[in-house]
């Protein structure tokens, strides 16, 4: 994965954001405070902006460098959990020096570790988490298997979405839902559903340019 695929996978990553404006936001006036896509539109948006200062970078610079903006610029929860992941995947980067598939599922796996240490959240407790861990796990699992990246990335799609769907039947344990007791359930957790998109923004790109060379 290189620094120019980060680069288009970050605007992918925006647009897939704003088109799911109404819906993160209602998700979180729902079980939180409302200020979830707000929160998200800022973060995805800076990145974005910050494409010419990152292009001269490989990619464990890059990520680290995409976690500390988000950690200045995006507020809330998901702020600095979201920020520690890049800044956990590019210390993995770093550490193994190739950009190999097992070196991007391992550098995955670091990222949610970090999410789930700062955190102090596991799964089940309806949070992003319940999207990141099943699909490290898988991706760590797929590419111990030798399983071509498009394969992959079509089994991510589907893991992360049922990951998404499963927050909707949990009570909350962690987040402002947490209060809500089971009034929570029957709402699909707003975080989640944003890393299920961002993780099918970059699957999708990846099967395109996978695609597109035939
Ligand atoms: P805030 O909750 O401060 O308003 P956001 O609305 O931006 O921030 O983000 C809320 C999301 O953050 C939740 O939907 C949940 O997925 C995630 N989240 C909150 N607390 C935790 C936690 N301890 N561990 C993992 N994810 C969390
Ligand atoms: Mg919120």
């Amino acid at each position: 994965m290189s620094t120019a695929f980060i680069l288009i996978a970050a605007k992918n990553i925006r647009d897939t954001i704003l088109d799911h404006e109404s819906e993160l936001e209602s998700l979180d006036r729902e079980i939180g405070d409302g200020d979830h896509y707000i929160n998200m539109k800022r973060g995805v948006s800076t990145i974005v902006e910050m494409e010419a200062d990152l292009a001269g970078y490989p990619p464990d610079a890059v990520l680290n460098k995409i976690g500390m903006k988000l950690l200045s610029t995006i507020g809330g929860a998901s702020g600095p959990l979201l920020a520690s992941f890049f800044m956990g995947m590019a210390k993995v980067l770093k550490e193994k020096g190739d950009e190999s598939t097992h070196t991007y599922a391992s550098a995955f796996a670091a990222g949610v570790d970090v999410i789930r240490l700062r955190g102090k959240a596991d799964l089940g407790e309806k949070t992003m988490l319940d999207v990141l861990i099943p699909v490290s796990r898988q991706f760590t699992q797929l590419a111990a298997d030798n399983m071509p990246v498009p394969q992959i990335c079509t089994v991510l799609i589907t893991t992360a979405e049922q990951g998404m769907q499963s927050t909707r039947d949990l009570i909350a344990t962690k987040g402002r839902a947490a209060g809500l007791g089971e009034r929570a359930i029957g709402h699909i957790d707003p975080g989640a559903k944003s890393c299920q998109l961002m993780i099918a923004a970059v699957c999708n790109l990846l099967l395109e340019a996978k695609e597109s060379l035939g």
